[in-house]
């Protein structure tokens, strides 16, 4: 352990002693982490909120097993109109947790707990909408002004037709051949 790093996500322990007394026994669990400090350009987790996670902990035979549905409260300017916007991003999980945890595809299990803090966090940061809106149509600021559809200012210039002519058919199948003369 190297600890202190800054940024590093928060431990949130979820005890699994009950649950690992028994194959398939399950517990309801509702852990969570609060995020300072969180985010992307545009969009960002307000500080002090709680990402939460409500699913439940299974215990499978290498270990356990965690679903549910994590909840990611953000804020940022509609990429339209640039007025605020709010929402909160659900994710659906499911992971492993094991003693012997396989890099980047299960995480550990620790005597008779699991740290859900570095999955909350990491769920959290992937949640959030790199492009949000105010609504599903918004139409931006000024409609009549700046329409959607963009119309290209260059189509007056045209000289001649310089467009590049239906590719042969034949030639395309070719692509697919390896030409290898042995
Ligand atoms: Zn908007």
């Amino acid at each position: 352990m190297t600890g202190g790093a800054e940024g590093h996500p928060p431990r949130e322990l979820v005890s699994v002693t009950e649950i690992r007394r028994h194959l398939g026994s399950r517990l309801a669990v509702t852990p969570s982490i609060e995020v300072v400090g969180m985010g992307l350009s545009d969009v960002r987790v307000p500080d002090g909120s709680e990402i939460v996670l409500t699913g439940e902990v299974e215990s499978i035979s290498e270990g356990v097993v965690l679903t549910g549905t994590v909840a990611v409260p953000w804020t940022g300017a509609c990429r339209r109109c640039l007025n605020d916007v709010t929402g909160v991003a659900e994710v659906e999980v499911r992971e492993i947790y094991e003693t012997d945890p396989v890099e980047g595809e299960t995480w550990p299990l620790e005597q008779d707990h699991i740290d859900v803090g570095p999955l909350l966090h990491d769920t959290a940061l992937l949640a959030l909408p790199l492009a949000p809106l105010c609504s599903d149509d918004c139409a931006g600021p000024a409609p009549g002004l700046y329409p959607t559809t963009v119309v290209s200012d260059d189509a007056d210039l045209g000289e001649g037709d310089d467009a590049e002519p239906p590719r042969d058919p034949r030639w395309a199948a070719l692509d697919g051949l390896d030409l290898d003369e042995g």
